[in-house]
Protein backbone atom coordinates (compact mmCIF):
# COMPACT_ATOMS: atom_id res chain seq x y z
CA UNK A 1 0.00 0.00 0.00
CA UNK A 2 1.49 2.82 -1.31
CA UNK A 3 1.09 6.35 0.77
CA UNK A 4 0.79 9.35 -0.95
CA UNK A 5 1.33 13.28 -0.07
CA UNK A 6 -0.28 15.91 -1.39
CA UNK A 7 0.63 19.37 -1.56
CA UNK A 8 -2.25 21.49 -3.04
CA UNK A 9 -3.97 24.49 -1.62
CA UNK A 10 -7.03 24.86 -3.66
CA UNK A 11 -9.58 22.78 -1.28
CA UNK A 12 -12.03 21.69 -4.13
CA UNK A 13 -8.74 19.92 -5.82
CA UNK A 14 -7.17 18.29 -2.58
CA UNK A 15 -10.95 16.98 -1.72
CA UNK A 16 -11.60 15.49 -4.96
CA UNK A 17 -8.09 14.05 -5.95
CA UNK A 18 -7.47 13.17 -2.36
CA UNK A 19 -10.95 11.42 -2.28
CA UNK A 20 -10.31 10.07 -5.93
CA UNK A 21 -6.41 8.54 -4.64
CA UNK A 22 -7.77 6.88 -1.57
CA UNK A 23 -10.92 5.06 -4.01
CA UNK A 24 -7.67 3.78 -5.97
CA UNK A 25 -5.74 2.09 -2.64
CA UNK A 26 -3.52 4.84 -2.25
CA UNK A 27 -2.96 6.28 1.37
CA UNK A 28 -3.56 10.04 1.72
CA UNK A 29 -2.03 12.96 3.49
CA UNK A 30 -2.44 16.34 2.63
CA UNK A 31 -0.60 19.80 3.18
CA UNK A 32 -2.42 22.84 2.35
CA UNK A 33 0.59 25.34 2.09
CA UNK A 34 4.49 24.89 1.30
CA UNK A 35 5.83 25.20 5.07
CA UNK A 36 3.67 22.48 6.06
CA UNK A 37 4.48 20.51 3.34
CA UNK A 38 8.14 20.76 3.69
CA UNK A 39 7.56 19.90 6.85
CA UNK A 40 5.54 16.67 6.45
CA UNK A 41 7.91 15.59 3.38
CA UNK A 42 10.80 15.35 5.41
CA UNK A 43 9.16 14.02 8.35
CA UNK A 44 7.16 11.48 7.16
CA UNK A 45 8.16 8.22 4.83
CA UNK A 46 5.53 8.66 1.98
CA UNK A 47 6.20 6.55 -1.33
CA UNK A 48 5.38 10.13 -3.99
CA UNK A 49 4.44 13.39 -3.17
CA UNK A 50 2.34 15.50 -5.32
CA UNK A 51 3.29 19.08 -5.42
CA UNK A 52 1.67 21.95 -6.46
CA UNK A 53 3.89 24.72 -7.61
CA UNK A 54 1.56 27.69 -7.08
CA UNK A 55 1.73 27.78 -3.24
CA UNK A 56 0.93 30.15 -0.29
CA UNK A 57 4.02 30.65 1.93
CA UNK A 58 6.62 28.53 0.27
CA UNK A 59 6.00 27.77 -3.24
CA UNK A 60 6.47 24.04 -4.54
CA UNK A 61 9.58 24.77 -6.31
CA UNK A 62 11.53 25.94 -3.00
CA UNK A 63 9.91 23.19 -1.13
CA UNK A 64 11.14 20.42 -3.99
CA UNK A 65 14.54 22.03 -3.57
CA UNK A 66 14.42 21.63 0.39
CA UNK A 67 13.49 18.47 0.51
CA UNK A 68 15.76 17.14 -1.69
CA UNK A 69 18.24 19.29 0.00
CA UNK A 70 17.20 17.71 3.32
CA UNK A 71 18.38 14.14 1.42
CA UNK A 72 14.76 12.72 0.71
CA UNK A 73 14.87 11.04 -2.28
CA UNK A 74 10.74 10.31 -2.65
CA UNK A 75 9.43 11.25 -5.98
CA UNK A 76 7.94 14.25 -6.25
CA UNK A 77 5.21 14.79 -9.02
CA UNK A 78 4.79 18.36 -10.10
CA UNK A 79 1.32 20.36 -10.45
CA UNK A 80 2.14 22.64 -12.75
CA UNK A 81 -0.15 25.66 -14.49
CA UNK A 82 -0.12 25.98 -18.08
CA UNK A 83 1.55 28.14 -19.95
CA UNK A 84 4.47 28.10 -17.20
CA UNK A 85 7.48 26.08 -18.99
CA UNK A 86 10.15 27.59 -16.53
CA UNK A 87 8.51 25.96 -13.88
CA UNK A 88 8.52 22.21 -15.48
CA UNK A 89 12.38 23.11 -16.10
CA UNK A 90 13.23 24.41 -13.35
CA UNK A 91 11.17 21.72 -11.63
CA UNK A 92 13.07 19.11 -13.06
CA UNK A 93 16.12 20.67 -12.60
CA UNK A 94 15.63 21.09 -9.16
CA UNK A 95 14.97 17.13 -8.36
CA UNK A 96 11.25 16.95 -9.63
CA UNK A 97 10.79 13.00 -11.07
CA UNK A 98 7.70 14.28 -13.11
CA UNK A 99 5.27 16.90 -13.90
CA UNK A 100 1.43 17.38 -14.80
CA UNK A 101 -0.12 20.42 -16.48
CA UNK A 102 -3.38 21.85 -15.26
CA UNK A 103 -6.14 21.21 -15.27
CA UNK A 104 -5.31 17.64 -16.06
CA UNK A 105 -7.30 14.55 -16.52
CA UNK A 106 -7.46 12.45 -13.13
CA UNK A 107 -6.19 9.36 -15.67
CA UNK A 108 -3.96 10.67 -17.04
CA UNK A 109 -2.46 11.80 -13.04
CA UNK A 110 -2.82 8.14 -12.12
CA UNK A 111 -0.94 6.87 -15.14
CA UNK A 112 1.87 9.39 -13.98
CA UNK A 113 1.46 8.10 -10.61
CA UNK A 114 1.79 4.48 -11.35
CA UNK A 115 4.51 4.95 -13.18
CA UNK A 116 6.52 6.82 -10.94
CA UNK A 117 5.55 4.28 -7.55
CA UNK A 118 7.35 1.21 -10.62
CA UNK A 119 10.51 3.45 -11.99
CA UNK A 120 13.70 1.67 -11.30
CA UNK A 121 15.99 3.46 -8.70
CA UNK A 122 17.91 5.96 -10.55
CA UNK A 123 21.13 4.83 -8.72
CA UNK A 124 23.70 3.33 -10.77
CA UNK A 125 23.91 -0.40 -10.88
CA UNK A 126 26.88 -2.52 -10.26
CA UNK A 127 27.97 -3.93 -13.00
CA UNK A 128 26.73 -7.75 -12.03
CA UNK A 129 23.69 -6.90 -11.28
CA UNK A 130 21.59 -10.04 -10.89
CA UNK A 131 20.87 -12.18 -7.77
CA UNK A 132 19.94 -15.46 -6.76
CA UNK A 133 18.66 -16.86 -3.51
CA UNK A 134 16.75 -19.83 -3.16
CA UNK A 135 14.40 -19.98 -5.91
CA UNK A 136 14.39 -15.98 -6.53
CA UNK A 137 16.28 -14.32 -9.37
CA UNK A 138 16.76 -10.58 -9.05
CA UNK A 139 17.62 -8.34 -12.00
CA UNK A 140 18.66 -4.83 -10.61
CA UNK A 141 19.05 -3.72 -13.86
CA UNK A 142 16.09 -4.67 -15.46
CA UNK A 143 14.33 -4.07 -11.91
CA UNK A 144 12.82 -7.91 -12.56
CA UNK A 145 12.38 -10.00 -9.75
CA UNK A 146 10.79 -13.70 -10.52
CA UNK A 147 10.59 -16.33 -8.09
CA UNK A 148 10.08 -20.10 -8.91
CA UNK A 149 9.73 -18.70 -12.31
CA UNK A 150 7.25 -16.41 -12.39
CA UNK A 151 7.72 -12.44 -12.17
CA UNK A 152 7.06 -11.23 -8.56
CA UNK A 153 4.86 -7.21 -8.36
CA UNK A 154 7.05 -5.29 -5.84
CA UNK A 155 6.77 -1.40 -5.16
CA UNK A 156 9.35 0.78 -6.15
CA UNK A 157 10.49 1.29 -2.50
CA UNK A 158 9.72 -2.91 -1.82
CA UNK A 159 12.23 -2.80 -4.93
CA UNK A 160 14.82 -0.61 -3.52
CA UNK A 161 14.94 -2.34 -0.11
CA UNK A 162 15.50 -5.59 -1.36
CA UNK A 163 17.86 -3.98 -3.79
CA UNK A 164 19.96 -2.80 -0.59
CA UNK A 165 19.85 -6.03 1.34
CA UNK A 166 20.98 -7.92 -1.88
CA UNK A 167 24.00 -4.81 -2.15
CA UNK A 168 25.00 -5.49 1.75
CA UNK A 169 24.66 -9.33 2.28
CA UNK A 170 25.70 -10.47 5.79
CA UNK A 171 25.68 -7.09 7.73
CA UNK A 172 23.39 -6.14 10.43
CA UNK A 173 21.39 -3.12 9.31
CA UNK A 174 19.62 -1.17 11.80
CA UNK A 175 16.15 0.38 10.80
CA UNK A 176 17.76 3.90 11.27
CA UNK A 177 20.16 2.84 8.40
CA UNK A 178 17.51 1.22 6.35
CA UNK A 179 15.54 4.45 6.80
CA UNK A 180 18.26 6.40 5.77
CA UNK A 181 19.07 4.91 2.42
CA UNK A 182 15.92 3.42 1.42
CA UNK A 183 13.81 6.51 2.34
CA UNK A 184 16.56 8.65 1.93
CA UNK A 185 15.39 10.29 5.22
CA UNK A 186 16.83 10.72 8.54
CA UNK A 187 14.33 10.86 11.62
CA UNK A 188 14.58 7.89 13.74
CA UNK A 189 10.40 7.80 14.19
CA UNK A 190 9.21 5.87 11.47
CA UNK A 191 10.87 2.48 11.82
CA UNK A 192 7.25 0.92 12.30
CA UNK A 193 7.77 1.33 8.13
CA UNK A 194 10.94 -0.34 7.79
CA UNK A 195 8.96 -3.17 9.21
CA UNK A 196 6.35 -3.39 7.13
CA UNK A 197 8.42 -3.07 3.98
CA UNK A 198 10.73 -5.91 5.50
CA UNK A 199 7.29 -7.87 6.08
CA UNK A 200 6.16 -7.19 2.48
CA UNK A 201 9.38 -8.94 1.44
CA UNK A 202 8.67 -12.20 3.40
CA UNK A 203 5.05 -11.68 1.92
CA UNK A 204 6.74 -12.39 -1.32
CA UNK A 205 9.76 -13.65 -1.65
CA UNK A 206 10.01 -16.29 1.92
CA UNK A 207 7.83 -19.84 1.17
CA UNK A 208 7.64 -19.11 5.20
CA UNK A 209 7.04 -15.73 5.56
CA UNK A 210 7.14 -16.51 9.80
CA UNK A 211 10.02 -18.48 9.78
CA UNK A 212 12.20 -16.07 7.00
CA UNK A 213 15.39 -18.20 5.33
CA UNK A 214 16.76 -14.96 3.79
CA UNK A 215 15.23 -11.64 5.65
CA UNK A 216 16.48 -12.41 9.00
CA UNK A 217 15.50 -10.30 12.30
CA UNK A 218 18.95 -9.35 14.29
CA UNK A 219 16.79 -8.99 17.68
CA UNK A 220 17.02 -5.56 19.23
CA UNK A 221 19.06 -4.45 16.18
CA UNK A 222 17.32 -4.41 13.17
CA UNK A 223 17.53 -6.94 10.12
CA UNK A 224 20.15 -9.36 7.97
CA UNK A 225 20.00 -10.68 4.60
CA UNK A 226 21.78 -13.92 4.42
CA UNK A 227 21.66 -16.62 1.37
CA1 LIG B 1 -2.06 26.30 -6.01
Amino acid sequence: MDSILLVEDEYALRMTLGDRLRQEGYVVDCATDGDEGFTKATQLPFDLIILDIMLPRRDGLDVCRGIRESGVITPVLMLTARGRTADKVTGLKIGADDYVTKPFKVPELLARIEALLRRAPTRPSAPSAVYEFGQVRVDVRGTEVVRDGRPVDLSAREFQLLRFFLENEGATLTREDLLTRVWGYSASTFTRTVDVHVAGLRQKLEDDPRQPRFFLTVQGLGYKFKK
